[in-house]
């Protein structure tokens, strides 16, 4: 075990990075950030900020040589940095599981392999692969297979001409290409694996996207007790095949028919488990704290159902929201994230509404949603 009062190091230094270090801290231990960016959400906390590549061979020496244990907030951290650490201290996630879910075409043949089922898909390297055979496939998205996030890297596409205009739109990298499907909903679960094996899973959250990007979860999900413990029995098999250690997300897609397909994994905390910070006994982010530094793990049951709205930079489109609108229910929980420049898309931060039931939840974030997005756009209109 790692006693608190130790080091750990983060690779990353987004607001992934930012809870995480906020969660570490509450337990006593210090924080080393390693993020090329200056003013980063998680580097404006931490104990302590190196400016540098994830690659630089000083900085990872610098956290090699202070922390007693390292892990990452993004799946896109080169992977030759991880290996360097984890031949001199505790790293978690291990570098096989984050090469995994680096990769699409390795992700779902990997899903495919421990018998879950995944969108049809067609690895794609070259455009000849594109000349037969992906009728089947159409309409598709393709997706590059490294690199994507928040819907970026894929082009829908709905002929075979289309799917080689995207490939090379795509920069003639690794795709694939996966069958659009029509969704009925959109659900993940988050579980946590320690060292020794303990799996816990958190509730079920319903995701509702917009342009790619995650909008609202809903939690716990509306979905039957044998389509809840389905996805929950599947994300523990993911961690536990891929002998994964941390905290873990599985995306699913729930069809038309009931059916459920896994969409993809991210090897690390995850967006739509922001909620479990105000409405579960255990934070994801605590949880990755305690399985890097072999604690128990925490109990992850709900305190009581609840809503997490992200709020994107659009909504800074006229200057600071006015965050009365939020603030003012006293059960709604307003998190943000430090970063300085508002970008359309851009994560800036996000707010979780708790309530008694999830219906309660919802109208009162939706109804903050839409004087946040109302005044942005009145005052649109008087710049206009
Ligand atoms: P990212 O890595 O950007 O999160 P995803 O593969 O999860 O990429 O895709 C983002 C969103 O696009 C999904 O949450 C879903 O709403 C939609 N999407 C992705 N793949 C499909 C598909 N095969 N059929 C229907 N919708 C999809
Ligand atoms: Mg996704």
């Amino acid at each position: 075990m790692i006693a608190p009062g130790a080091w750990l190091g983060l690779l990353g230094g987004g607001q992934l990075g930012r809870m995480f270090t906020m969660a570490a801290q509450s337990l006593g231990y210090k924080v080393l950030v390693l993020d090329p960016g200056v003013h980063g959400p998680a580097g404006s906390v931490a104990d302590e900020h190196i400016v540098a590549d994830y690659l630089d061979p000083k900085a990872l020496e610098s956290i090699a040589a202070r922390c007693a244990a390292a892990t990452t907030e993004f799946e896109n951290v080169p992977a030759g940095a991880l290996q360097f650490l984890s031949r001199h201290c505790v790293v978690s996630p291990g570098a096989e599981s984050v090469a995994v879910a680096q990769d699409r075409i390795a992700e779902k043949t990997f899903l495919s392999s421990i018998g879950l089922e995944v969108a049809p898909f067609r690895a794609v390297h070259r455009l000849e692969e594109l000349d037969g055979g992906v009728a089947g496939l159409l309409p598709g998205i393709m997706k590059r297979s490294r690199l994507g996030y928040d819907g970026k890297g894929q082009v829908r596409v709905a002929t075979v001409d289309e799917a080689r205009r995207a490939f090379v739109e795509l920069g003639t990298e690794p795709c694939v290409l996966e069958r659009l499907l029509t969704l009925e909903l959109e659900l993940s679960v988050i579980v946590a694996r320690s060292r020794d094996a303990q799996v816990s899973a958190w509730p079920v959250s319903e995701n509702a996207h917009a342009k790619g990007i995650l909008d609202v979860s809903i939690v716990p999900a509306r979905v039957s007790d044998a389509v809840a413990d389905s996805v929950r029995a599947a994300a523990r098999r993911v961690a536990e095949r891929l002998g994964y250690c941390g905290v873990l997300c599985v995306e699913f897609f729930v069809m038309r028919d009931g059916r459920v397909v896994v969409n993809e994994i991210a090897p690390r905390p995850h967006n739509s488990g922001h909620y479990t910070i105000d409405a579960c006994v255990t934070s994801q982010f605590e949880q990755q704290a305690r399985v890097l530094c072999g604690l128990p793990l925490g109990a992850t049951e709900l305190h009581c159902p609840a809503v997490m709205v992200n709020l994107l930079g659009d909504l800074w489109a006229a200057g600071e929201p006015r965050w009365e609108h939020v603030l003012r229910h006293p059960r709604a929980k307003l998190h943000l994230y430090g970063k300085a420049q508002a970008r359309p898309g851009r994560k800036m931060g996000h707010y979780t509404v708790l309530a008694d039931t999830v219906e309660a939840a919802l109208a009162v974030a939706m109804q903050i949603k839409m004087l946040l997005t109302s005044d942005t756009q009145a005052d649109r209109l008087k710049t206009a």
